[in-house]
This record gives C-alpha cells, structure tokens and sequence, in this order.
C-alpha cells in the first residue's frame, strides 16, 4: 500500500497517517517531521531547511527529493508507505513519479484531506496548546505569522497537485470537516477499494500479475483442460435423475436420458429400430399398469 495524503497544513494528515500505519503495518514517511529531526541533529540539511521552515516557506526540491528517495529505500518501506507532506509542489511530484517508476511501484492512492481554511489557524491553535500541555516543544512555524506563510505556499504550489493527480484519474477526496473516525472510515473504504482496482494498463502491479500469470501458465492449462473434459462428460451424462416405479412400488432414482438432438435427417418413420422398440416398451408399461 502506497499513498500520499494530501491537504494544508491542519487538515489531519498527520493524524490519519498514525492511524493507517497501525492498521496497515506500513510507514509514515512526513517530510515535515524529517526536516525537524535534521534541524535538531544539525545536519547540513539541517542547517540549510531551519530558517527556511520557521518563515514558512517550502525547503529547495531537491533537498526534499533526496530525502525521500533515500527513505524509500529503507527496507522499511518494502511493504508501503504513506507520503504526508510530499509531494508539496509539481516538481517534487514529477520526481516521486519517476522515482518509482525507477523501482516498478505503483501509488494506489492520493488522498485529498479538504477542509475549510478558516478552521486551519484554529486546529493549529490547538495542537499547539495540546503540545504545551504535554510539555513538548512548539513547533517553531506554528503560529500565527508562519501560519498564512505556509497556507499561502499550501495555495500557490501544492494546491495544483489536486489536478495533477486528479488528471491520473488517481485523486480521491475525503471530507477533512468530519470528526477523526468518519474520515478514517472514508479512508478505509478508499483504499479497500483502491486495493482491488486494476491498476492502469502497463503499471507495476500488472506487470506482477502478469509474471505471477506466466509462472502458473502450466497449471491454468491443465484446469482449463479439466473443465472442457468435465464439461463434454457432462454433456453425455445424463441431465436428470426421475424417479423410477417399479412393480414393488418403491421409488428408485433412475437416470434419464436426455433427448439427443441430431442434426442429420431422420431416418424414415417406419424403418427405426428404436422407435419400435420405444414404442414396445411403452405398452409393456402400460400393460404393468
Ligand atoms: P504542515 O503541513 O503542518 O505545514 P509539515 O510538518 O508537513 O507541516 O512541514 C513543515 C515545514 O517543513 C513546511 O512548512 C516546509 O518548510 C517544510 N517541508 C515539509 N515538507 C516539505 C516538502 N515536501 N517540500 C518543501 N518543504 C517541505
């Protein structure tokens, strides 16, 4: 499972990234959260990301792009990863693409989180004041300030990558106004979905399929071969089983014959050693009655 949630800062990525990484056993990888264990270790990405987040701002592509790519490398990440925060601008999303591609994996969605910009600064405020009452360190962007600094890069770049994914016919948008439960079962049943969507022609996991197909060549053949053999079988056999009196009275099932339908000509009515033979044991029959 590989997904980005996308949304503005607020929106609840991060909460739902933590809930899908219990239910799926994949990873989080937020770049956000990256960039901030960088600028506290004192990296050289560090260094060159800290002043730039605390405006607001996004950090240069490129930075962001070998980060990711270096983490999805991580044996980690083998069996899925949630992308929260990335891609933020069209470049990066162009790069994650070809990076995977690179790899032969497929996303199998992109998860719009849509909410009112106006409950943004608020859902903020509060984290904020949750962070503090836990005695954690406040984000160095989380405020006010920072804040519209960051919407107004959520607008500018990352917005268009609504219609870049919605073009793919791969974005799906969830209502990131309901409360936390009701947008993690909109999430679930996107991705239960998603999970048994055929991808698109030429993708990774068609190429899978197609190799797992090849691999088992042998063996659909020979059911293949089974069903025609019991489908003729059954043709011959007999279709009905009746019910048969016999002169005790007790009723024996018995098979019927189903009619033939012979395409050739009849043969002439009073030449047919079966019809009066048909015709014989009918009145035996009759006679028993
Ligand atoms: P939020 O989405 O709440 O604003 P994040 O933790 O995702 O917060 O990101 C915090 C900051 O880290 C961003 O404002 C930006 O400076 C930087 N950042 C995170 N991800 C990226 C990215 N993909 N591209 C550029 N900058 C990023």
């Amino acid at each position: 499972m590989r997904l980005i949630l996308l949304g503005p800062p607020g929106a609840g990525k991060g909460t739902q990234a933590q809930r899908l990484v219990e239910k799926y056993g994949i990873v989080q990888l937020s770049t956000g959260d990256m960039l901030r264990a960088a600028v506290a270790a004192g990296t050289p990405v560090g260094i060159q990301a800290r002043e730039i987040m605390a405006r607001g701002e996004l950090v240069p592509d490129a930075v962001v792009v070998a980060i990711i790519a270096d983490r999805i490398e991580q044996p980690d990440a083998r069996k899925g990863f949630i992308l929260d925060g990335f891609p933020r601008t069209e470049a990066q999303a162009e790069a994650l693409g070809k990076l995977l591609h690179q790899k032969g994996l497929d996303l199998d969605a992109v998860i719009e989180l849509k909410v009112d910009e106006s409950i943004l600064l608020h859902r903020v405020e509060r984290r904020v004041a949750e962070m503090t009452a836990r005695g954690e360190a406040v984000r160095a962007d989380d405020n006010a300030e920072s804040l519209k600094k960051r919407l107004d890069a959520y607008r500018a770049q990352t917005a268009p990558l609504v219609h870049f994914y919605a073009g793919k016919g791969m974005l799906r948008t969830v209502d990131g106004m309901e409360p936390i439960d009701d947008v993690t079962s909109a999430i679930g049943r996107i991705l239960a979905e998603a999970a048994f969507r055929p991808k698109a022609a030429g993708s990774a996991a068609k190429r899978g399929q197609a190799a797992a197909k090849t691999k088992s060549g042998a063996k659909a053949k020979s059911k293949a071969k089974l069903a025609s053999k019991t489908k003729k079988a059954a043709k011959k056999a007999p279709k009905k089983a009746v019910k048969k009196v016999t002169r005790k009275g007790v009723s024996k099932t018995a098979k019927k014959t189903p009619k033939k339908v012979s395409k050739k000509k009849p043969a002439p009515r009073g030449k047919s050693k079966s019809r009066r033979a048909g015709k014989k044991v009918r009145r035996a029959r009759k006679a028993r009655k």
